[in-house]
């Protein structure tokens, strides 16, 4: 049975409760309209934790485009079915009030690693993830969270903060899940019409391509800007970035000599995908 919270309180006594019994307790971070993605983290918080949390909270504060947050698909029903068939315990859905209530004055700032790609394109964006992250495993007490590496540096940010901060929590990046054609899953992709979604795997395509490329020794600036014109050749309308940063602290590498990541961001249709795989 999963049981859907909407207050702080009842979540605490729950886990209260979970904590008194021994049992360890293990939390998915999403914003809801969930997909298989969401589900394999779920199932690895299954395989790793005796209690399993999904939070959905479309965080304002991650937003810095007042029309995304609008237009950001809210699924809430279809999402609990979901989250009951792979064994999720609780989903936490608290009101923005709840999270945000008056007089609320707090903002965590990861510097460094929030600063390029995502944080440069979307400013402000990885204070609102860092504060809300913050806040999630304050309200849940998880001892394990897990999170996608489709959020490459957003789970790099997490990790900082949980350093940084000496939270009581262990961070878990698991797996990209990709449709049958390669694009990644994301809840973004719901609203791209169905021309628009063929043409959007041109992105991870492109990827590959550029990530060979790199590997068989093709100068990096030469792979990142075939890449570029692919995707835009492709279908894409924009590219904010296809770059070779180091896997960890995200700093350029304009020669392949550490175990890197290729990032990217590409709008399509109006909706703006991001992805990253490893090189
Ligand atoms: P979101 O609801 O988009 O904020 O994502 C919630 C969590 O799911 C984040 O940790 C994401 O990185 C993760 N996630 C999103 N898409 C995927 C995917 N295709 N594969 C694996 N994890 C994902």
């Amino acid at each position: 049975m999963t049981i859907v919270l909407r207050d702080l309180a009842d979540l605490r006594a729950l886990v209260r409760g979970w904590k008194a019994a021994g049992q360890s307790v293990g939390v998915v971070p999403t914003m809801g309209a969930l997909h298989d993605g969401h589900l394999s983290l779920v199932r690895a918080a299954r395989a790793g934790c005796d209690r399993v949390i999904v939070t959905i909270f479309v965080n304002p504060k991650q937003f810095n485009n007042p029309a995304d947050l609008q237009k950001y698909p809210r699924t809430e029903a279809a999402d609990t079915a979901l989250l009951q068939s792979v064994g999720t315990d609780a989903i936490f859905a608290p009101h923005p009030d709840q999270v945000y209530p008056p007089g609320f004055a707090t903002t965590v700032s990861v510097s460094g690693i929030s600063a390029p790609m995502e944080g440069a394109h979307r400013p402000g964006h990885f204070d609102g993830v860092a504060t809300v992250v913050a806040k999630l495993f304050g309200m849940t007490m998880a001892e394990r969270a897990y999170f996608g590496q489709k959020d490459w540096q957003q789970l790099q940010v997490v990790q900082r903060l949980v350093a940084d901060l000496n939270l009581p929590v262990e961070v878990i990046g698991c797996e990209t899940l990709r449709e049958s054609d390669g694009l990644a899953m994301s809840s973004r992709n719901a609203r791209l019409s169905p021309s628009a979604r063929l043409q959007a795997a041109v992105l991870y395509r492109a990827m590959v391509t550029a990530a060979n490329d790199i590997r068989n020794a093709i100068p990096v600036a030469t792979a990142l800007e075939t890449a570029h014109r692919a995707v835009l050749a492709g279908g894409f309308d924009a590219v904010d970035y296809i770059d070779l940063r180091s896997a960890d602290l995200l700093e350029p590498m304009p020669h392949p000599d550490r175990p890197a990541r290729l990032l990217a961001a590409a709008t399509i249709d109006g909706v703006r995908l991001i992805d990253n795989i490893a090189v």
